[in-house]
């Protein structure tokens, strides 16, 4: 996949510092990371979104990062951890090459996340109906 920086280092034309790597999946190190010991696994196939990943590529992630966060955790001293996937730009993917983040946490406000507001209780069961339809 041309101008892809996750192909590029799956490839090893870009240098990356891993922590892990098997037939499947490179982890690691995220360049800016958003806490000490943010690290990625990503895929060495070159998938853009979760619907594009196969499914027995899938069932393989979520162990492994299980694995990975807790040497994460232990590693860097955390109590916590968020694991994440952003699909599509405007959830803000940015690199364009299915990648999940684990990242370690020590407290509270360490990520720009904002709570939820509370739904509107008239509407909710509709929305849930429009997703409910489109199940497949
Ligand atoms: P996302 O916004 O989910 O697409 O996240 C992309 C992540 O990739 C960001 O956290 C970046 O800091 C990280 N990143 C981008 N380029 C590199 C690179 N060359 N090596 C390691 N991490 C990278
Ligand atoms: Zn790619």
């Amino acid at each position: 996949m041309g101008n892809c920086i996750f192909c590029e280092i799956a490839e090893g034309r870009i240098p990356s510092i891993r922590v892990y790597e098997d037939e499947d999946f490179i982890v690691l190190m995220d360049i800016n990371p958003l806490t000490v010991g943010h690290i990625l696994l990503i895929t060495r196939q070159h998938y853009v979104t979760t619907l594009e990943v196969p499914n027995n590529i899938l069932a393989k992630a979520l162990p492994l990062a299980k694995q990975l966060a807790e040497a994460a955790i232990l590693g860097v001293g955390a109590p916590a951890f968020n694991i994440f996937i952003n699909n599509g730009p405007e959830s803000g993917q940015a690199v364009h090459h299915w990648h999940l983040h684990i990242v370690p946490r020590k407290e509270p406000g360490e990520l720009p996340l904002k709570p939820g507001a509370p739904a509107d209780l008239t509407k909710l069961p509709f929305v849930a109906a429009t997703i409910r339809d489109n199940l497949k």
